[in-house]
């Protein structure tokens, strides 16, 4: 796995924690393979623009290399929608592996799509979490 955090000032250490224990989590449950160099861009914002007009909380881009951002402020994100902190931190980790179900599509040469990736996503994130409270 060679994903790489990049973050961007003033992120806090509650989101930083999470990100990294996720990181760990799936170094040691394997179940993506990230072959590639994978920047993780966290940028202190509660959006991230996709590249093609929209926005969301979290992105991935291909061209000319894979790399995902990830909109880091968690507070603001929250204070923005029904969800409290602690869901708001959830959502950050389920934006992120949405985003790498997204590079495996990418990495197997397959269609850029969402068809299938909530599924795939939902799974993932439940695997990581039986296998880390074991
Ligand atoms: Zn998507």
């Amino acid at each position: 796995m060679t994903i790489r955090y990049y973050f961007r000032k003033p992120i806090t250490p509650d989101v930083r924690g999470r990100l990294v224990l996720l990181l760990s989590n799936l170094n040691e449950t394997r179940l993506i393979q990230v072959p590639h160099f994978l920047p993780v861009h966290v940028v202190p914002a509660p959006a991230v623009s996709d590249g093609e007009g929209g926005y969301g909380f979290a992105a991935f881009a291909w061209r000319p290399t894979p790399r995902v951002f990830l909109a880091g402020d968690v507070k603001e994100i929250a204070a923005g929608t029904s969800m409290d902190h602690q869901e708001a931190l959830e959502m950050l980790e389920e934006s992120f592996i949405h985003e790498l179900v997204h590079y495996e599509q990418w990495r197997d040469g397959r269609k850029i799509q969402e068809r299938g990736v909530a599924v795939r996503t939902r799974n993932i994130h439940r695997k990581i979490k039986e296998a880390t409270a074991a």
